[in-house]
C-alpha cells in the first residue's frame, strides 16, 4: 500500500476519560487530525456501560476528575464524596460539549481490527461498519476493565427468566420489585450492588466463589467548606497525587504492623476504618504487602468486623475471606454489604461450604446440588481485564504478528504504553503500567501528556515511527515481574494476576512500582529526556 493516502494523524479506539482527553490533546494542543470511534453510542467508556445499581467511583470525587481544565475543577461541583455513575456521565458528557470533541468522534461503531502497513508506516483501521481509514498513529484508549467475562455457565439458553452482566446493564435500569434475584459475584461490582438489590427484591440469593475483605465506604454529600478549600488548593492537590504512590492523598504508615503495640496498631486500623474509603487499602503499614505476619495482624482486624457485624456466625464464617492475604484482591468499598445478610430476603450460597455452581437451569440456578429458582439473575463476573480489551482490537502489527502471538505467557509490553512490532501504537494505562493500581484520571492524564509530547517530538524531529526495541521492552517485563514478586500479590487467584479466566497465562497485569505512580512517572519522563530511550525511532 506505498503512496497510500493517509486519511488521519490519529485514530484514538474509545470516548471514555482516557479517548476525550487524547482526543483534546492531539486535536487542540498539537492541531492533528484526529478520529475517535466508540462503541456506545456516546462518551462515557467505563461509566457508560456499567449502570448497575450503586455504581459509583471508588475514589474520592475531587480527585477523580480532568486537572487539565483548571477553570472547570473550580467550576464543577460534586454532590458526594463517591461520585455515582450517572453524576459522572453528565461530568464527561459536559466536558466533552466543552471542549466541542464529539465532532470529531464516531459512535455506535466497533474497532474491529488494524494493521500496521510496513510499506507506507501507517495502520489501517477497520470498523464493524464496513470502513477503514488510515492513519499514523493508533492509540488505545480501551479501558483496563471493559472486556466482560461471561463465564460460560452450563444451561443459560434454557433460563427462562432474564438476565444481565453488570457491566452491560439495561439504560432503562431493572425493576427488581418483588422478583426473586440471584447475584453471582461478590467483586468491587458486587459488593456496591447486592444491597441496592436487596432494598428492592423479594428475595436475593448471592452465590460467592470467594469471600472479599471489604472496608466502609462512608459515603455522603460533600461538605461545602471542604469543597471550597480544596478548590483553592488544587494545585497543591495536583502535585501531591501525580507524586503519591497510588494517584491519591494516601500514604503508607512508615512503621511495621509488627513493631506497634497492638493498642497502637488498633488505634491506626480505627482511624481508618472510621474514616472509610482506600485509606485502609493504601495508607496501611509499610510491610502489609510484603509481610504474611504484618498481613495477618491487619487481615485480623476486618475478620473482627464481619463476625461483629453478621449476626448468624454461620454466615459470617462463610463471609470471612480465607487462603489469600488481605489486599491482594481489589480491596471493594462497602454501603452496608455486611449488614445486608442480616436480613431475611437474603441467602447466601458460597461454593466453598454448600457447593460451587453446578448449571443454570429453566428456573434459576442449582449449586451443590440445590435449585434455587429465580426470576433475575445478574452476573457481576468482572472482566478479562487489562489484555482483554486490547486483544480484542484484533491488531496486527510488523509481519502480520498479532497480540495473542506476542503475549503467549503474558502481557509483554514496554512501560505500558508500547509494544515491540507494534510501530505507532500507545495504549492509555495499558497493562505493566500503574493503571488499575492507581486513581485511574491520574494515570490516564500522565500517559496522554506524554503521547503528545512523543508525538510532537516526532514530528518536529522529521521521525515517521516509534517503537520499543525487543530488548528494552524485555527489560521492563522483567524488572514488573520482580517488583511484584517481592509481595504477597502474587499468591492470590485475582484478576491482577489473571487468574479470573480459565486459561489465561497467569501473570500479573499491572505495574507496581517501588514509588508508585509518582516513580512510575519519573521513569516515562527519564525516557524520554533521553531522547526516548529504549526506542527506536525511524
Ligand atoms: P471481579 O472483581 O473480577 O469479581 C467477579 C466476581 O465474580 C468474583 O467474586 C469472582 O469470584 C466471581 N466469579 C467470576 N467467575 C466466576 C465463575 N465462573 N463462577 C462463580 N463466580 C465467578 O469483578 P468486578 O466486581 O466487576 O470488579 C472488577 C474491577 O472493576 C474491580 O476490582 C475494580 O477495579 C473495578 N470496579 C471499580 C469500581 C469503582 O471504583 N466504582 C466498582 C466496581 C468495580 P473469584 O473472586 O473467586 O474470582
Amino acid at each position: 500500500m506505498a503512496g497510500a493516502t493517509q486519511d488521519f494523524d490519529a485514530v484514538v479506539i474509545g470516548a471514555g476519560f482516557s479517548g476525550i482527553y487524547m482526543l483534546k490533546s492531539l486535536r487542540d494542543k498539537l492541531g492533528l487530525k484526529v478520529r475517535v470511534y466508540e462503541a456506545g453510542d456516546s462518551v462515557g467508556g467505563t461509566w457508560y456501560w456499567n449502570r448497575y445499581p450503586g455504581a459509583r467511583c471508588d475514589s474520592d470525587s475531587y480527585i477523580y476528575c480532568y486537572t487539565w481544565d483548571k477553570q472547570l475543577l473550580q467550576e464543577w461541583e460534586w454532590s458526594e464524596r463517591y461520585p455515582e455513575q450517572p453524576e459522572i456521565l453528565r461530568y464527561l458528557e459536559h466536558v466533552a460539549q466543552r471542549h466541542d470533541l464529539k465532532r470529531d468522534m464516531v459512535f455506535n461503531t466497533r474497532v474491529t481490527g488494524a494493521e500496521f502497513d510496513e510499506a507506507s508506516n501507517l495502520w489501517n483501521v477497520h470498523t464493524d461498519k464496513g470502513d477503514t481509514v488510515t492513519a499514523r498513529y493508533l492509540i488505545a484508549a480501551v479501558g483496563s476493565l471493559s472486556e466482560t467475562n461471561m463465564p460460560p455457565f452450563k444451561g443459560l439458553e434454557k433460563f427462562k427468566g432474564k438476565w444481565y452482566h453488570t457491566s452491560r446493564f439495561p439504560h432503562t435500569g431493572v425493576d427488581f420489585t418483588a422478583k426473586r434475584v440471584g447475584v453471582v459475584g461478590t467483586g468491587a461490582t458486587a459488593v456496591q450492588a447486592i444491597p441496592e438489590i436487596a432494598q428492592q427484591a423479594k428475595q436475593l440469593v448471592v452465590f460467592q466463589r470467594t469471600a472479599n475483605y471489604c472496608v466502609p465506604a462512608r459515603n455522603g454529600k460533600v461538605d461545602p467548606e471542604l469543597a471550597k478549600a480544596r478548590k483553592a488548593d488544587y494545585d497543591g492537590i495536583v502535585k501531591r497525587i501525580r507524586e503519591s504512590f497510588f494517584g491519591q492523598e494516601h500514604y503508607f504508615i512508615p512503621k511495621s504492623a509488627l513493631e506497634v503495640s497492638r493498642e497502637e496498631r488498633e488505634q491506626e486500623l480505627d482511624k481508618r476504618w472510621d474514616a472509610g474509603g482506600f485509606a485502609f487499602w493504601l495508607a496501611n503499614y509499610q510491610d502489609m504487602f510484603f509481610n504474611q505476619k504484618a498481613n495477618d495482624v491487619v487481615a485480623d482486624y476486618l475478620k473482627r468486623k464481619i463476625r461483629k457485624t453478621v449476626k448468624d456466625p454461620a454466615v459470617a464464617e462463610k463471609l470471612t475471606p480465607k487462603g489469600y492475604a488481605y489486599g491482594t484482591k481489589r480491596q471493594p468499598l462497602d454501603t452496608n454489604y455486611f449488614e445486608t445478610f442480616n436480613k431475611d430476603n437474603v441467602v447466601l450460597v458460597d461454593a466453598k461450604t454448600d457447593g460451587p455452581i453446578e448449571e443454570i437451569t429453566e428456573k434459576g440456578i442449582r449449586a451443590g446440588g440445590k435449585e434455587y429458582e429465580l426470576d433475575i439473575i445478574v452476573f457481576a463476573t468482572g472482566f478479562d481485564a487489562m489484555t482483554g480489551p486490547l486483544k480484542a482490537l484484533h491488531l496486527k502489527g510488523r509481519g502480520g504478528r498479532t497480540l495473542d502471538e506476542h503475549w503467549v505467557d503474558g502481557p509483554h509490553t514496554y512501560l505500558g504504553i508500547s509494544i515491540a512490532g507494534f510501530p505507532n501504537l500507545f495504549t492509555i494505562t495499558g497493562p505493566q503500567s500503574p493503571s488499575v493500581l492507581s486513581n485511574m484520571p491520574v494515570s490516564i492524564e500522565q500517559h496522554v501528556d506524554w503521547i503528545t509530547d512523543c508525538i510532537e517530538n516526532m514530528r518536529k524531529s522529521g521521525k515517521t515511527t516509534i517503537e520499543p526495541t525487543p530488548q528494552a521492552q524485555e527489560q521492563w517485563v522483567k524488572h514488573v515481574n520482580e517488583i511484584v514478586n517481592m509481595t504477597l500479590m502474587t499468591g492470590a487467584n485475582s484478576w491482577y494476576m489473571s487468574a479470573n479466566i480459565p486459561g489465561k497465562p497467569r501473570a500479573f497485569l499491572p505495574y507496581l512500582g517501588p514509588e508508585g505512580v509518582g516513580g512510575y512517572r519519573k521513569k516515562c519522563d527519564e525516557v524520554a529526556a533521553k531522547g526516548y530511550e529504549g526506542f527506536e525511532l525511524a
